[in-house]
């Protein structure tokens, strides 16, 4: 590992956490029963909902993104019920599985690793589902593993067109204030995200937003315990039932100087535009890297083919394996840089995951952050004589250009 300059960990999640929100989390513990902490919490409440484009509830809990998914998973569901799960990458698998140990019955639809969620086949589903037992439809908005982002609205019309009561449960974890996301507007019911992805602070808070009709379809759920019960959560004026216990004191200021930043500061759309730019480049450097001499191919490719269905968070790229880990070997112990492991990509242990990495650029991220990345790329696959096409990272600046 180099020990000069900043290293800069370009996996998606832990992302870069501001030094702003570092200093805020830098002092003594406040008092928990009145003060400072109290102020703040209706206005972090506030921001949050407008980070999620929702006028309804959001409920906090220290967790990290699993724990989100259970958060929520408890109040939607009672032992015995059923779900469809679709999934497009790891992550949707991985939240189907949390739900099926509930007692639930997860049917799936599976669209591989290379594709988004196709409403067509959702409908399908749902008017298969005569009897009504689905219950809650649940998605990724963003599968970290894949990079694929998932047309949440599209699905939305199609659970109307058939006429389905279901409710839609979205993963943002991965995406939340990096991609377009509308929780009203696109008719979602509920959302689950975390503090450490696109919310720019440390692992530790996951939250849980629903709106009201979801809300009271959980005063039936049988799995509903003390502590994952988002009803007392959801009304910031009553503190002491707010987090279950003591409130994660240190996490709520960096969470406040990370709000301040990304919602007051340069404001959600503004962000949302950010991380198109810096997806641009990244996609830019790599279909280039993929052109070989006349027309040939180096092996060097985006994960997901279709723009319209990338992630601006996140992207998965494809190498000759084991090309990928000796890239992201070369990265961290001569560049200062970080890469994403492929996870899920190919099954565990099998060398075809040598062929996979991934680059976030979510969060706290700009246009020298992306090029250096970019940058020790190049480097690397020079240096290892990985065969790669010419002129990507002039051709990535001239996408941050413009
Ligand atoms: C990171 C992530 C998770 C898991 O979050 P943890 O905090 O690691 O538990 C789940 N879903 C998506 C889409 C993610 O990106």
């Amino acid at each position: 590992m180099t020990t000069t300059g900043r290293h800069y960990l370009a996996i998606p999640g832990p992302s870069v956490i501001p030094d702003r929100v570092l200093n805020a989390m830098h002092r003594a513990s406040p008092d928990i029963y009145s003060g400072e902490l109290h102020q703040i919490v209706p206005g972090i409440y506030e921001d949050l909902k407008k980070l999620a484009r929702t006028k309804h509830h959001v409920a906090i809990y220290v967790a990290n993104g699993h724990g989100a998914w259970e958060a929520a998973n408890t109040n939607m569901f009672s032992p015995g019920d059923h779900a469809l799960a679709l999934v497009t990458g790891r992550f949707g698998e991985g939240w189907a599985q949390s739900v099926e140990a509930l007692g639930v019955t997860v049917d799936r639809l599976d669209f591989g690793k290379q594709a988004a969620v196709d409403p067509e086949a959702v409908a399908e589903a749902l008017e298969a589902d005569t009897g009504g037992r689905i219950k809650v439809v649940l998605m990724s908005h963003v599968d970290t593993t894949t990079s694929v982002r998932n047309d949440v609205a599209t699905v939305r019309a199609a659970l109307d067109r058939v006429g389905h009561p279901a409710l839609l449960a979205v993963d943002c974890i991965a995406s939340l204030g990096c991609d377009v996301f509308e929780m009203d507007l696109w008719g979602v019911d509920v959302m689950v995200s975390a503090s450490q992805k696109g919310m720019m602070t440390p692992p530790g808070l996951g939250f849980v937003w629903m709106n009201e009709k979801a809300r009271q379809a959980s005063i039936g759920s049988r799995w509903r315990t003390p502590y994952w019960d988002w009803m007392p959560r959801v009304d910031p004026t009553v503190f002491y039932r707010l987090f279950g216990g003591t409130a994660p004191t240190h996490h709520l200021f960096g969470l406040r100087a990370a709000l301040d930043m990304l919602v007051r500061e340069e404001g959600v759309e503004a962000a949302w535009r950010r991380h198109e730019r810096l997806a641009r480049a990244v996609w830019t450097a790599f279909d280039t890297w993929g052109e070989g001499e006349g027309g040939t191919r180096t092996g060097i490719g985006l994960n997901i083919a279709d723009p319209s269905s990338r992630s601006h968070a996140v992207t998965t790229v494809k190498f000759v394996a084991p090309h990928a880990t000796k890239l992201r070997k070369w990265t961290q112990a001569n560049a200062g840089v970080t890469l994403g492991i492929g996870l899920g990509m190919a099954p565990d242990g099998d060398p075809a995951g040598d062929g996979y990495l991934r680059i976030a650029h979510m969060g706290h991220v700009n246009t020298h952050m992306t090029l250096g990345v970019l940058g020790a790329i190049e480097a690397g696959m020079s240096a290892l004589d990985i065969p790669h096409g010419p002129d990507a990272l002039s051709r990535a600046a001239a996408v941050l250009a413009s």
